[in-house]
C-alpha cells in the first residue's frame, strides 16, 4: 500500500517510522510519504490560509495551495481523506475497508479546515471514472489542533490489518470491535499473583472450552459496563 500525508509540519509524522509501521516499511508492505504544504505555497508571504468568505473567525486553508499539492499525487485507484471533526466516524470496519486499498492519501488540515472546494473538486465525474474516491473522515467527537494526530490513528488502524503486517496474525482474531457491539475480554500474563490480586482461576486450569466460556461472558460484562 502507498500512503501519501500532506501537512504543513511534516516532522509531527515522524512516528510514523517508528515500531510496528516503521518495520512494515522495511519489509516492503508499506510505502509511506509525507509531503510540506508549505513547498506549495502561494504569494510573496508564502502563505497557505486566507479569511472565510463570509467572515468569522479563523483562517481558511487554501483551495489553490492543496491542488498543487494534490495534483502530482493524485492517480487512478487513489483514496484520498480529508481530515475533519465534522467527517463521518473512522472506526474498525472503516480500518478494515480501506486496509484492501492501494494508495491512501492523507490531507491534514490546520486552522478552521480546508477550502470545501477541494473535496468537490476530487469528487467529480473525470475522479470518479479513475475510482479515485474523497472520504472525509473524523477520528471522534472532539476538536484536535490539526489533522496530523488523526491521520496517524488512521494510518496505525489501517496498516495492521495489512496482512504481514502484524508479527501474529492471529493477534487480529479477538479484538475489541471485530463486530459491532464487542469488546475484547480481560488479559493477564505471569506472575499468577500481583499485590494480593489472583488471576482468574480459570485461567490455569487449561481447560479450554471453559476458558473461552470464562471469557466470552467477560467480554459482555465490560461491553455492558464500558458502552451501555
Ligand atoms: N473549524 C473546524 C470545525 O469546527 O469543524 C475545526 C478545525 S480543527 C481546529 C483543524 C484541523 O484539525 C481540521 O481541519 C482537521 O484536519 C483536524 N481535526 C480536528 N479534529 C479532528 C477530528 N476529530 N478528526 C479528524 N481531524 C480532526
Amino acid at each position: 500500500m502507498k500512503i501519501d500525508v500532506i501537512s504543513i509540519f511534516p516532522e509531527y509524522l515522524s512516528p510514523l517510522s517508528l515500531s510496528l509501521l516503521g518495520k512494515a516499511q522495511n519489509a516492503g508492505l508499506i510505502d509511506i510519504n509525507v509531503h510540506n504544504l508549505r513547498d506549495q505555497a502561494v504569494g510573496v508571504h508564502g502563505s497557505v490560509d486566507d479569511t472565510p468568505y463570509g467572515g468569522g473567525a479563523g483562517m481558511v486553508m487554501s483551495a489553490e495551495v492543496w491542488g498543487r499539492a494534490l495534483d502530482p499525487l493524485i492517480e487512478d485507484n487513489s483514496d484520498l481523506i480529508i481530515l475533519t471533526p465534522a467527517g463521518k466516524q473512522f472506526t474498525q470496519p472503516v480500518a478494515q475497508e480501506l486496509s484492501k486499498k492501494s494508495h491512501l492519501i492523507f490531507a491534514c488540515g490546520r486552522y478552521e479546515g480546508i477550502d470545501d472546494r477541494i473535496r468537490q473538486y476530487y469528487s467529480q465525474p473525470d475522479f470518479v471514472n479513475r475510482n479515485i474516491r474523497v472520504h472525509e473522515y473524523s477520528i471522534g467527537d472532539y476538536v484536535l489542533g490539526g489533522g496530523e494526530v488523526a491521520s496517524m490513528v488512521m494510518i496505525e488502524a489501517i496498516t495492521r490489518l495489512i496482512p504481514g503486517v502484524l508479527g501474529n496474525p492471529d493477534s487480529l482474531a479477538e479484538e475489541s470491535h471485530n463486530s459491532e457491539g464487542y469488546l475484547e475480554y480481560p488479559n493477564f500474563t505471569k506472575p499468577a499473583q500481583w499485590r494480593d490480586i489472583d488471576v482468574p482461576e480459570i485461567l490455569l486450569s487449561g481447560n479450554h472450552a471453559a476458558i473461552a466460556k470464562w471469557r466470552s461472558e467477560q467480554a459482555q460484562i465490560r461491553a455492558e459496563k464500558n458502552r451501555k
